[in-house]
């Protein structure tokens, strides 16, 4: 090993990278971390914790709403978004020094400059050659814009977490997460808010009726979601913008976001001339263990678009450090992820939906649909959806769906007994919380009349 500068050198300090890097550099390998922007990755400074932070900022607007019904008088509240957004960023600093910090303290060397691969053991960065053993590649992804007429006067995500002020309308398009939690952010701060989605339905791949919940429940709250529209170009006018429609409909607003997927950062990096072999999205091609078609050069998260999670990337970053630097082979399991949604109501999820469950097997399906009882006093009109996928012939809990207040929070719970392949029965034998909603997950009593006894009514 002592031939190489490192024994593992990771291209990308997002959550997967740094993980992955401490992870070898605990077992005691020489390791380097090269980033091109800033230390944290999307997660951190672009992502999860920034989007998290205006979830929790602008839902106080309705907390405020609902203070009345339990006695309270709120005068003149008002949300000063420029505040906000400096109180973002002064936790994001606190966390990139945090993530500095740690990477030091775990003896990992920190090299600024953007990497480029010149050979399966050399990577360039800047005018300086570093050699590795092992070179993990860990550099995320980016949003994608389609290129349509006008594109440029679209934000992403990247800009919607810096908003300067807030638009009085707004249009999103795309129907994915980071488009429901931005139309939430963004309904919840007073913008006027039309979300346009090509499919029928928001939230694809999510169980069906968390789709159709949530959409009622975001429509409710006032945001306009319009199904089966696509954007064909985006004009500049002298006070705004105008979206045309593929049907020819002119829609005037005062900014256009686009959320219509994202694209793995896998160009100019040298990667194909090396022999690492990419898919036709351009995300790195790997096996179980995070091997790309190049022996000692690995990859994972959101570059490899699998499953593209920061808690999935951390796991797959710390497999491979295990297998390589610690003589503990461990693949990873990408089975019954759980995933949440930050919209306003929140989603959690974990384990399959019921139309995914069905192609598989016979199923009951245990459905509550509720007032919560803050509800009751607040006088609000939000309903929680709480769903069970249950296999017949063996009881076991193939799935669990939620749209409600805490949802992530309930689910992550959920996700150990899903996890453990627990029954329903198991389930059942659970004391409940009460008074609480998680308490629904275990006094579920009767499955929903199955589609065709449903039909024959
Ligand atoms: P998604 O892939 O989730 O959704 C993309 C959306 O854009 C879909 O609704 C899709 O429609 C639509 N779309 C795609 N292309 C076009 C187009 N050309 N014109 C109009 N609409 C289009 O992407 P996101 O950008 O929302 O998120 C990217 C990934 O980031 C997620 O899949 C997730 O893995 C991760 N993420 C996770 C979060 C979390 O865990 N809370 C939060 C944010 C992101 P259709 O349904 O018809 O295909």
């Amino acid at each position: 090993m002592a031939d190489f500068d490192f024994d593992l050198l990771t291209i990308g300090a997002g959550s997967g990278g740094v993980a992955a890097a401490r992870r070898a550099a605990s077992y005691g390998a020489r390791v380097g971390i090269v980033e091109s922007v800033r230390v944290g990755g999307t997660c951190v400074l672009r992502g999860c914790v920034p989007k998290k932070l205006l979830v929790y900022g602008t839902h106080v607007a309705e907390d405020l709403a609902d203070a009345a019904g339990f006695g309270w008088t709120i005068d003149g509240a008002r949300l000063d978004w420029a505040k906000l957004i400096a109180a973002k960023d002064r936790e994001l600093d606190r966390l990139n020094g945090i993530y500095i910090k740690m990477l030091t303290d775990s003896r990992v060397r920190i090299l600024e400059g953007f990497a480029k691969l010149i050979g399966p053991n050399q990577v360039r960065i800047g005018d300086k050659t570093h050699t590795a053993k092992h070179i993990l590649i860990a550099t995320g992804g980016r949003p994608e814009l389609p290129p349509i007429p006008g594109i440029e006067h679209a934000i992403t995500s990247n800009e919607a977490l810096d908003l300067k002020a807030l638009p009085k309308r707004m249009v999103i398009a795309g129907g994915g997460y980071i488009a429901v939690e931005f139309a939430g952010i963004f309904n919840a701060a007073g913008v006027a808010v039309t979300e346009l989605i090509r499919a029928p339905m928001i939230l694809r791949g999510f169980d069906d009726d968390v789709r159709a919940h949530l959409a009622a429940e975001m429509t409710k709250k006032g945001i306009v979601i319009r199904a089966g529209v696509k954007a064909a170009r985006i004009d500049k006018t002298d006070t705004a913008y105008r979206l045309t429609t593929e049907s020819g409909e002119a829609i005037e607003t005062d900014l256009v976001m686009y959320a219509t997927g994202r694209t793995p950062n896998t160009a100019n990096m040298g990667l194909a001339e090396t022999g690492v072999q990419l898919n036709k999205r351009g995300a790195v091609a790997v096996d179980e263990w995070q091997q790309t078609t190049v022996p000692g050069i690995y990859a994972i998260g959101d570059c490899t678009d699998r499953l593209n999670l920061t808690p999935v990337a951390i796991a797959e970053g710390r497999a491979m450090a295990e297998t390589l630097f610690n003589r503990n082979p461990m693949r990873m399991d990408h089975a019954d992820v759980p995933s949440a949604v930050f919209s306003q109501p929140p989603v959690g999820s974990v384990g399959m939906t019921e139309a995914a469950a069905r192609m598989q097997s016979e199923i009951d399906i245990y459905r509550a649909v509720f007032r919560p009882m803050k509800h009751t006093l607040s006088g609000r009109d939000e309903r929680t959806l709480m769903k069970l996928v249950v296999e017949r012939s063996s009881g076991r809990v193939l799935g669990c769906h939620m749209v409600g207040a805490d949802a992530p929070e309930i689910i992550q719970g959920v996700a150990i007994a899903i996890k453990a392949g627990l029954t329903k029965r198991a389930f059942d034998q659970t004391i409940a919380i009460h008074p609480t909603a998680a308490e629904e997950f275990v006094l579920m009593r009767e499955p929903v009349p199955a589609p065709a006894a449903k039909a024959a009514e």
